[in-house]
């Protein structure tokens, strides 16, 4: 599509957007990929819709505020982009966009407040653990707040799991074959810290030395997809510090969203000089999802195996978007899962439409994220799993909330976490 958005913003993040919408050919074969357009229905609120709106906006020709309500409610799933013949990067596109916007919006004040909550404690565990704890006791009062408020009371678990902190160093079991830095995450370690303590096991089982380096912070996925630039910068540039002193032969994340972002800070730092950018993606390049890592040693013959199943199990796979979509995994999971005896692997209808987490999406669209969750909840109980498993901590927590509310018993897990029990002789 031919644009004039090199003229108006003659920067890095402007020749990335640009790039995106040349790449449009109007073909819309992106349109049944997206979740919001299924839903609704409505061309603004499907990629190609939003491609042209965004050009509009960038070109000057369309003030931003009437197209925010549209590109608001996009998810950043990029479901779009695996299914684009022309590789058009919308993920790039929208994540610059509400990167340069975002400085020229009004928010409403409770809006404002919300989101600075939010960009505060997820990156900070200790905080986020002691808001956490005292929200699930105003938990009662959700029906009587503004939504703004009922939405993050809502999804917050009824119990917390106690914390689990992680030694600096794990040592290999057996022989050393290799040392390994794995990515914390922030939300996780509140809300799932057993994907956590689950991924060194398995690491460790597999020979492998596990550094988490206690100075790690934020990924910075939240903030660069929400439009806050500024402070994902800051939060990029701490990891690129902490990770490049490590000395591992790969960076290990256990949560698709997190990984992702970390697979983006070639985009984000673009424009930010050589230096930067060149240590971005020398990071990039060591970024490995944990079933990405694995998957590579199940191929290679390498993986240590699995003890079988006490009894036939059948498991279904819930693709997270960051992984599928974002990172192209989805085989290796699978591969994984299938390589414990006695399990079965099912797959999820409509598997490729987003579950409706998608980072802080579930705060501020929860009608659309509600839908999503509960299709994808009815999705995975049709499959008649025992478990369903995925690598992530928001569609965790959404597929548990929403499988708890239609009374369905399937167990939630993270893939690793599944692993890690055959291992041990749990399943
Ligand atoms: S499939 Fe790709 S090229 Fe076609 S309309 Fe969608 S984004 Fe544009
Ligand atoms: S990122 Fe997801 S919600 Fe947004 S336009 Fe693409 S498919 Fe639709």
């Amino acid at each position: 599509m031919n644009n004039e958005i090199r003229t108006h913003h003659p920067d890095g993040q402007g020749e990335l957007m640009a790039h995106a919408v040349d790449a449009c050919v109007h073909c819309g074969f992106c349109l049944p990929a997206c979740p919001t357009y299924a839903l609704l229905g409505e061309e603004m609120d499907s990629p190609r819709g939003r491609i042209v709106l965004m050009k509009e906006v960038l070109e000057g020709a369309l003030p931003l505020f009437e197209a925010t309500p549209y590109l608001d409610r996009c998810l950043g799933c990029v479901g779009c982009v695996t299914a684009c013949p022309s590789g058009v990067p919308y993920g790039e596109l929208i994540t610059s966009f509400r990167g340069w916007s975002e400085p020229q919006r009004q928010r409403p004040l409770l809006q404002k407040v919300t989101r600075a909550a939010v960009l505060t404690l997820l990156p900070r565990p200790g905080l986020f653990r002691a808001g956490a704890s005292v929200g699930r006791f105003a938990k009662p009062l959700s029906p009587l707040l503004p939504q703004a408020l009922r939405a993050p009371l809502d999804l917050l678990p009824r119990t917390l799991e106690p914390a689990q902190p992680l030694p600096a160093l794990t040592p290999a079991e057996g022989v050393r074959r290799g040392r390994v830095a794995l990515l914390s995450g922030c939300a996780q370690q509140v809300l799932t810290p057993n994907f956590n303590s689950a991924t060194v096991r398995v690491l460790s089982r597999n020979g492998r030395d596990v550094v988490v380096p206690p100075t790690q912070g934020c990924c910075g996925a939240a903030a660069m997809h929400t439009g806050a630039r500024p402070l994902a910068l800051q939060q990029a540039r701490r990891n690129l510090n902490v990770f490049e002193e490590t000395q591992v032969d790969a960076v290990v994340s256990n949560a698709a969203g997190c990984g992702a972002g970390l697979k983006e800070y070639p985009m984000l730092l673009a424009g930010e000089g050589e230096a930067d950018e060149n240590r971005a993606r020398a990071l990039a390049a060591q970024v490995q999802d944990i079933s990405e890592y694995l998957g590579k040693l199940l191929e290679q013959g390498e993986l240590e195996p699995f003890l079988p199943t006490s009894r036939p199990l059948k498991v279904a796979y819930h693709d997270a978007c960051h992984l599928a979509h974002a990172q192209g995994i989805r085989s290796a999971p699978r591969a994984l899962l299938r390589a414990i005896p006695g399990v079965t692997v099912l797959e999820v209808p409509q598997g490729d439409l987003c579950c409706g987490s998608a980072g802080t999406y579930n705060l501020e669209q929860p009608d659309l994220a509600g839908q999503l969750g509960d299709l994808k909840a009815r999705n995975v109980m049709a499959t008649g799993a025992e478990y369903v498993v995925s690598g992530n901590v928001g569609c965790h927590t959404q597929l548990q909330s929403h499988l708890t509310r239609l009374g369905s018993p399937i167990r939630v897990l993270h893939t690793v976490e599944l692993l890690d029990m055959a291992y041990r002789g749990q399943l």
